[in-house]
Parts: C-alpha cells; structure tokens; sequence
C-alpha cells in the first residue's frame, strides 16, 4: 500500500497535486459519482469545484462511459478514476479502498446517480412492477446511504454530502412516477443521514435542480413541454445550467455552509415557490 498523499490539513491552503491554489475548496479531496458526459449535472459540479482548488476522483459505470469520463476526469487533473456500479457492494468498498490509500481522506461526496426502467417513466405509476420499484428505489436512492456509510470513516475532518434531486419527489409530475418516489425517499435519507452523521460533522444535503437536457433526463418523456414552461412560469425567466448547478454544490461543499445540513436546495430559477404561470409573464422575459 502506498502511504497516502499529504493531508492538505498540513499543506499550505489548496497546495495540492490537481487542485488550483486558491479557491473555496482549496486543499479539499471530493469523490464525485454520475458522470456520464459533459451534459451532467454531476460535471458541472466537479468543474466548478475544481476551479475552487479541489482535488477529484470520478468513478464511471461501465466501460462505455469511461471512454466518456476519463478524458473529462483527466482534463481537470484527476488520477483516481474507478469503475462503479452503485448496486455493487464490493466495488463500492473498492472505491473507497483506493481513496484510503491515495488520500488517506475524504472531504466530500457528490452523489448524482438515478435510474428507472424506461416502461416505469411511462404510464401510470400504479402499472409499476415490483421489480422496476426495486430497482428505481436500489439506485437512486439507497446508494446515496451506501455510499455515505462507505465514506464516513473516510471523513475524518467532517465533510459535506451532497445528492441529487427533483421537485417530482414532493408535487406528483407527468412521466415521473417511480422516479418521483425514489425522490422522495432520497429526500428523507438526506434528512436521517444528516442527523446520523451530524456529530461527525458530516453535512448532507440535497439539490433540487429543474430540468436539464442530460442522458438520464432523455428517459422522462415530456422533457421538451418542462424546458418550455420554465422561462414562462419560473420567477427568474430561464431554464438552469449545470453551472448553476455548479455554483450552489460549491457552496454547500464548502465551509461557507458549515451552519447547513439535511435541507433540500432549489436550483430551479424559482420555480417551486409559484402555483401557476404569472398572467403577465406569457414568454421569456415578458
Ligand atoms: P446523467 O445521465 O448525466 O447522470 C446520471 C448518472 O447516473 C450517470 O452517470 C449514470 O452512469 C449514473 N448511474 C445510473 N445507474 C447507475 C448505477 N447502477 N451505478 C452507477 N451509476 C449509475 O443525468 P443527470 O441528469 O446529470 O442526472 C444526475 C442526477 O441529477 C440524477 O440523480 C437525476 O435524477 C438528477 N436530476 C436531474 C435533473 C435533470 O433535469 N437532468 C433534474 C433534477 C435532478
């Protein structure tokens, strides 16, 4: 086993192999799950936390996304890029492995992984196989609490946690079915996990993005009517980014939320707060 890399507690802030100098996360070493492209949100958040100085490893799922991942991975100076499924207790436990022996550490966690079969975001929900519930449910939302136990012992001077999520998991939302019930479980274990790992310092918390044109959001049908009501009926006018996505994550990983844990966060433009378009807002900027 080689000795893991120095703890940036004992570096000069952000003086570390892939981060920059200077920056929020400075010194910080995050593991980031779900990537898929360079659409993902789960990208935007490891760039923007790699321009705020920390360093990354990704994990990627399967071999045809790691064609796809390690050049991202690589162009933000990443060397710890490893497979994972998150339905596989034994390459889970591989992961963190390696971030014992490389970092010794672990600062953050960025979960940002979901799936459904394509026939339960279809339909009614009350069509839902037993085993599509399963499914839906083992993935988007109990790998956040076996990857938050995995890393706990990792986190040895706190860390932030963070998962994503949707507004389908608290208002009922066309084609979003399971998922929406898988948001909704992931949202009470961000709040139990908080609480669980609170002593430790450990922040959790959630994202609640709005829609953005992503490999997994092609699986919800009616993405394209979303996408069209969001400038019309949203407070600030606009679809969202994986930046804003980026920014917010930025914050919740770092110290400047240190008061914070167990919330959902709305990255929607403000979408949440309304019950209905304005009468006067017909189109973007009106
Ligand atoms: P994406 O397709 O880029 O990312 C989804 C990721 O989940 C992929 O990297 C995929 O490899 C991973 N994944 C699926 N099953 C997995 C498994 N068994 N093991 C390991 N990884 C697995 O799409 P995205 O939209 O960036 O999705 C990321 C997160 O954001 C998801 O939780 C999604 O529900 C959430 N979200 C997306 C939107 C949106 O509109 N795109 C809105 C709100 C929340």
């Amino acid at each position: 086993m080689t000795p893991p890399e120095s703890s940036p507690g004992h570096l000069p802030s952000g003086a570390t192999a892939g981060g920059s100098a200077k920056g929020l996360l400075a010194g910080r070493r995050g593991l980031v799950v779900g990537v898929a492209n360079k659409r993902s949100l789960a990208w935007g958040i490891a760039r923007r936390a790699h321009e705020e100085g920390a360093d990354l490893a990704f994990t990627f799922q399967g071999d045809a996304l790691e064609r796809r991942v390690r050049p991202l991975a690589e162009s933000v100076g990443s060397t710890i890029i490893e497979p994972l499924d998150v339905t596989d207790d034994d390459q889970i436990d591989a992961v963190v492995e390696t971030l014992k022996d490389r970092w010794g550490r672990l600062d953050f966690l960025v979960h940002s992984v979901a799936f459904a079969n394509r026939e339960d975001l279809l339909g009614r929900t009350v069509d839902t196989s037993r085993a599509g519930f399963a499914t839906a449910l083992d993935i988007s939302c109990y790998s956040l609490i076996a990857l938050a136990r995995a890393a706990e012992p990792l986190m040895t001077e706190g860390g932030s946690i963070i998962a994503m999520t949707y507004y389908g998991a608290t208002k009922a939302t066309p084609n979003y079915n399971v998922m929406g019930i898988a948001k909704a479980a992931l949202e009470a274990s961000i709040r139990y996990l908080a609480v669980d790992l609170g002593p430790k310092n450990i922040r959790v918390h959630g994202i609640s993005a709005g829609p953005v044109r992503t490999l997994a959001a092609s699986g919800v049908s009616g993405m394209r009517g979303m996408l069209k009501v969001m400038p019309e009926r949203a407070p600030l006018g606009r679809n969202i980014t994986v930046d804003d996505v980026g920014a917010t994550a930025a914050y919740l990983l770092s110290d400047l939320s240190a008061g914070t844990t167990g919330g959902i966060h709305f990255v929607d433009a403000g979408f949440n707060i309304t019950a209905m378009r304005h009468p006067d807002r017909n189109a973007p900027g009106g």
